[in-house]
């Protein structure tokens, strides 16, 4: 079934009444632009086609009550502050609350939500859970908030009310992004642009493989780079290092004692940089030679940034040894997802590489799919 029928259903057996609505958001993969975020730089995702959805419909004023396919029994809150609301349900709670700090009269509301986004594999399912909740909140109640104010409000509700430290890209490409293009985020000034990204057209695909590797350490793991960042930025005199111009790296570097903390400003800086290629390419429709860029992604992340695992590490190169034109890990590391580029009659063959190169490790088995650019939050 799908989320559609899925949150309508539940709704129906939650309320015993039909929703007035169905709003979907989805989760997203990020071609490229890793840890550059907080670093005020560079990131193009592009929206899956899996999707969260949340029906929704009236309630009084004041009053909200939240199911989900999720987890089992609703939960209800009415006015609420940060720490009330826990578990997850606080990302609903989240997104009320920062809709209200915002000045915005949020209407009371009955919601149930169902998701085709795997939760917790680093595709953001969290995102999509708050877009398709704010989008439902600020359609019922006929509020007036222009699509590029939308994602901070999600995100708000995520860092200050759940209490997670996540940058703005999450929540702009579950809100922003169009079918067929990625997003060019300035993560800075939240300018965006709109790239094409018709793979099917060039005759490839972006294989996604799920490492299933658990994910260890990562809160203090991301916390510790932030920080480094951070720090290597006041030592530069830098307001971000989005600031230190590729052409200036080496410059940089000279001036920083510490080796972990050089190996961590090239990563942010180059990577930066790779973003800017990779639009270029895009742009340009020279789509396979975004391959290479993908692979120095990956090593970057490898071995100046150190924040992949084993799993991830022979899923890349199995991918390319069987061919793919490029391979790195997305998302924030220690587990997650790699995307492949490849030839899209590719699939089948690059899926049993990976698969095969997973067992003589000893890990267990990847999940490996195709996606493709979907669409933005939306109302269905
Ligand atoms: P990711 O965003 O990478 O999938 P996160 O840890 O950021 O992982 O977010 C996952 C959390 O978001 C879940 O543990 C749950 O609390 C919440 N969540 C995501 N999808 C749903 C859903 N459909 N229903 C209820 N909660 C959800
Ligand atoms: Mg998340």
């Amino acid at each position: 079934m799908s989320a559609a029928s899925g949150a309508e259903a539940h709704f129906r057996a939650e309320f015993g009444t039909e929703p007035a609505g169905r709003w979907a958001a989805p989760g997203r993969v990020n071609l490229i632009g890793e840890h550059t975020d907080y670093n005020e730089g560079f990131v193009l995702p592009f929206a899956l086609p899996q999707r969260t959805v949340a029906a929704a419909g009236p309630a009084p004023a004041g009053e909200w009550t939240v199911c989900s396919t999720f987890a089992p029994g609703a939960v209800s809150f009415g006015t609420t502050s940060p720490g009330e609301v826990t578990g997850w349900a606080a990302y609903v709670a989240g997104v009320v609350w920062a809709l209200r700090e915002a000045g915005l009269e949020v209407p009371g509301a009955r919601i149930a939500l169902d998701s085709e986004v795997p939760v917790g594999s680093g595709l953001s399912s969290s995102a999509a859970l708050e877009s398709s909740v704010l989008t439902a909140l600020i359609d019922l109640g006929g509020l007036d908030v222009p699509l590029e104010q939308r994602p901070a409000l999600a995100q708000r509700a995520e860092n200050v009310y759940v209490g997670a430290p996540t940058g703005i890209m999450d929540q702009s490409a579950s809100i922003r992004c169009q079918a067929g293009r990625a997003l060019f985020l300035d993560c800075r000034s939240y300018e965006v642009k709109q790239i094409p990204f018709d793979l099917a057209a060039a005759g490839l695909a972006i294989l996604v493989i799920n490492s299933n590797a658990p994910h260890q350490h990562v809160d203090g793991e991301y916390g510790a780079r932030r920080k480094s960042c951070e720090e290597a930025a006041r030592i530069l005199g830098v307001p971000a290092l989005r600031d230190v111009p590729f052409d200036g790296l080496d410059e940089a570097l000279a001036r920083l004692d510490d080796e972990v903390m050089r190996r961590r400003v090239r990563h942010v800086v180059t990577e930066d940089q790779r973003v800017l290629d990779t639009v270029a390419l895009l742009e340009q429709g020279r789509t396979r030679e975004v391959g290479s860029v993908l692979t120095a992604g990956h090593a970057s992340m490898r071995d100046d940034f150190e924040i992949t695992v084993p799993q991830v590490d022979v899923a890349v190169e199995a991918a390319l040894a069987a061919g793919a034109y490029g391979a790195r890990m997305t998302g924030g590391g220690f587990g997650g997802c790699v995307l492949a580029l490849i030839d899209a009659d590719r699939a089948d063959a690059t899926t049993s590489a990976v698969e095969q190169a997973y067992a003589k490790a000893g890990f267990k088995a990847p999940t490996c799919w195709i996606a493709t650019a979907g669409p933005g939050a939306t109302r269905l």
